[in-house]
């Protein structure tokens, strides 16, 4: 199974997220495509609504961007993983590197987020990767292997944890397009430590649908995460249709 989906970031409106979700619903009307899981990640003030739209029995599973790891309490600002399952998430996106560069995000914190979306039943996107400097020192493994190490530490059924591999030269805006040649050897050592262990491994940075079935084609590659070349439903709808392909 190929798991493939999309973070909004924070983008967008409950306008366009309701046209997204009522052009997804009904291209996947029956059913996901064969061998592909889909997922989408709304931002947390759309996530109720593209529920409501895709509804309960929809193929697409929907994510959050971020939760604390307590159930409630004095937090101000932020969404615990009940209230985000509430809402409609069956996932949990966790440690982006944007979390982790602007808002104070750890390898601690991350940590107890993955305990408490594991705890609560739903599935951890453990989002992991190396800035620049440590791809051209050639450190790109330790770095990611360390990174995921303490994110799972202490936690021992990994069967629906979910791992993005998103080298931080390679996301957003101004991010460079990976050759398989730059990402075989991360997941070479992924799939070895985690790969019959977690769900999936995915890749994310700068994925479109000119590189993404040479993406998929990389040994432990089992999904693809994916910021802006999804963030028109067509586009996304192209992309599981070359993971389709792929599967
Ligand atoms: C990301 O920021 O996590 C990401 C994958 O974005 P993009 O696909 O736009 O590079």
């Amino acid at each position: 199974m190929l798991w493939v989906g999309t973070s909004w970031k924070m983008n967008g409106t409950l306008a366009s997220a309701r046209d997204y979700a009522t052009r997804l619903g009904a291209a996947l009307d029956a059913g996901a495509p064969a061998g592909v899981q889909p997922f989408i990640i709304p931002p947390a003030t759309a996530l109720a609504t593209v529920h409501q739209i895709l509804g309960a029995d929809s193929p697409v599973l929907l994510g959050v961007q971020n939760a604390h790891w307590a159930d409630a309490g004095a937090w101000t600002g932020e969404i615990s993983v009940p209230q985000a399952a509430d809402a409609g998430a069956q996932l949990v996106e966790i440690g982006h590197s944007e979390r982790r560069e602007f808002f104070a995000e750890t390898d601690q914190t991350v940590n107890r987020k993955v305990a408490a979306t594991l705890r609560h039943g739903l599935r951890p996107l453990l989002c992991v990767g190396e800035p620049a400097e440590v791809f051209a020192a050639g450190g790109s493994v330790a770095h990611v292997t360390a990174q995921v190490d303490a994110a799972l530490q202490g936690i021992d059924d990994l069967g629906r944890v979910l791992i993005a591999y998103e080298p931080i030269w390679a996301i957003g805006e101004g991010g460079r397009e990976a050759r398989g040649e730059d990402i075989e050897a991360v997941f070479a050592a992924l799939d070895a430590g985690y790969g019959d262990r977690v769900e999936a491994i995915l890749y994310g940075g700068s994925v479109n649908q000119g590189n993404a079935a040479e993406t998929l084609a990389v040994p432990g590659v089992t999904g693809l995460f994916v910021g802006r070349a999804a963030w028109q439903v067509d586009g996304y709808l192209e992309l599981l249709r070359i993971a389709t392909a792929a599967a």
